[in-house]
């Protein structure tokens, strides 16, 4: 069976960009790219989940991070995998500053427009990363 794409988000808690990663991450594992797509908890992997770990392992792996810190990708590359690519948030954001997030409970329109751009940007990827 071919490799598939790994998505992973971090968990961005109380960041509206981190939720706006995890939204695009399910936006697209769910409707864009179900057949190739596949994602999983992060912090599963930072417990050393061996169904996680392998599955990271075997296939390909992009990380979201909603901020500088790269939490998803140093946590990917701390379980011994380098990353085929990685997006931040902010660089979704920065094209399109009209499109303020509201809160991070309620993203609100533009939120979740923001995360179906970021979706459609990750599509991209996958294609990108699975021509490799
Ligand atoms: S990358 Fe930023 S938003 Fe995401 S979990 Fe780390 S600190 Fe939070």
């Amino acid at each position: 069976m071919g490799k598939k794409v790994v998505v992973l988000p971090c968990s961005g808690i109380g960041k509206a960009y981190g939720e706006i990663g995890r939204q695009a991450v399910y936006d697209l594992a769910e409707d864009l790219k179900p057949e190739d797509v596949k994602t999983a908890c992060l912090a599963r992997l930072m417990i050393d989940d061996p169904e996680t770990k392998a599955m990271v392992k075997d296939n390909f792996v992009i990380t979201v991070d909603g901020c500088g810190m790269d939490c998803a990708r140093k946590n990917v590359e701390a379980a011994g995998k380098q990353v085929d690519s990685s997006l931040r948030v902010v660089e979704a954001f920065k094209k399109h500053r009209d499109l303020k997030p509201q809160g991070v409970l309620e993203l609100g329109e533009p939120g979740f427009k923001l995360a179906h751009i970021l979706a459609e940007r990750l599509s991209e990827e996958v294609d990108c990363v699975m021509k490799k």
